[in-house]
């Protein structure tokens, strides 16, 4: 196949490779992109300890794949106050965690400052925490509810404490296919455009895709090159998370999981056509543990942590709503044969586990 062997020339990929290469054999596809991220890391496997906050699931956007919003199918909301976060962010610090990771739903009725006092409040008592919040999807809410540019909410995120921005909300970026799946949310354009306004910044963040749902191998492949394109301008992505789609509790009506060889070829693939984006993350909440594993053989070089609570992807169905034990991580990576590293939000190493 053309692909494979302009890969191994050492050749960037185009746009017809990146689709060809789906029908390349799994095991070819593996040996690639393995040979990619052993070049890079060894054996190593990174991840974090970090706790995942979840302050609101009311939203005033619909998309059709999400199980988190309060709705008809879903009808508990919530929205927490800042005393119970902080109470949240305290019991996880004793805890050692190094990172907090606050997503939200669109709630417009807590205010612009609930959004925003959190980050200071908890950078005010913890300043030695890292900070990864608000999506770009959370932005433009605020920016289109708020009347505020682009630029001022992520001026303002700065200024109240947030150190790096999380991947969520770009779902698909071809537009017909985000038109049918979460039409009204930031667009494709504003997606990348927020996150070049970070990078700018000198900040860092990641970039999700969300797959397995009603998008095509084509419309994954356009995803990942409008990501690598911006990536060559600023260079400010940490990392790539293919994500599965979990298919209970929400409106979109998709009767098959994507197989296992379909998820790891995209695992595979990412890694070989994302060669600016320095690490490819199999984010086990979505994928399970199991098969995150396996995909650190097809390319993948990270987990993401142990989370210790998760309502998103739980949500639709991930088995994920307690996290995992930092011994359980550690001890399920070694026995897959790697080595468990211990990183903070930037990808240093703060513990190698020999
Ligand atoms: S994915 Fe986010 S924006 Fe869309 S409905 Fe769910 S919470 Fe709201």
């Amino acid at each position: 196949m053309e692909a494979i062997e302009k890969f191994y020339q050492g050749e960037r990929l185009s746009f017809e490779d990146g689709v060809a290469l789906y029908d390349a054999d799994l095991f070819e596809l593996g040996k690639m992109a393995d040979a990619i991220k052993q070049k890079r890391y060894g054996k190593k496997v990174f991840f974090n300890v970090n706790r995942h906050i979840n302050p609101t699931n009311i939203c005033v956007d619909i998309c059709k794949f999400c199980g988190f919003s309060a709705n008809r199918k879903n009808p508990n909301p919530y929205a927490m106050t800042h005393d119970e976060i902080m109470d949240i962010v305290a019991q996880a610090v004793s805890r050692d965690i190094k990172e907090v990771h606050i997503v939200s739903a669109h709630n417009k009725e807590v205010g612009l400052d609930w959004y925003f006092d959190i980050f200071k409040m908890i950078k005010a008592k913890y300043p030695q925490l890292h900070i990864k919040a608000l999506t770009a999807a959370e932005i433009e809410f605020l920016s289109r509810t708020y009347g505020m540019s682009l630029d001022e909410v992520v001026d303002k995120m700065i200024a109240s404490g947030v150190d790096s921005m999380p991947g969520g909300g770009a779902e698909i970026f071809d537009e017909k296919v985000r038109d049918y799946i979460c039409k009204g949310k930031v667009t494709s354009r504003q997606w990348l455009d927020i996150h070049k306004k970070w990078h700018e910044r000198g900040r860092m963040s990641n970039a999700t895709m969300l797959f397995g749902h009603v998008e095509s191998r084509e419309n994954r492949i356009d995803h990942m090159l409008r990501l690598r394109d911006l990536q060559d301008q600023t260079g400010g992505f940490n990392a790539f998370i293919p994500l599965v789609y979990q298919r209970e509790n929400n409106y979109l009506k998709v009767d098959d999981f994507p197989t296992g060889e379909e998820i790891l070829k995209t695992m595979a693939i990412s890694r070989i056509m994302l060669d600016n984006i320095p690490h490819i993350k199999a984010y086990w909440v979505t994928s399970t543990i199991n098969l995150a594993l396996l995909a650190c053989e097809f390319g993948a070089d990270d987990l993401d942590g142990t989370i210790e609570r998760e309502l998103i992807n739980s949500a639709s169905g991930a088995k994920s709503a307690n996290g995992m034990a930092l011994d359980n991580m550690v001890s399920l990576v070694k026995n897959a044969g790697f080595v468990p590293v211990e990183r903070d939000s930037l990808y240093n190493e703060i513990k190698v586990f020999g």
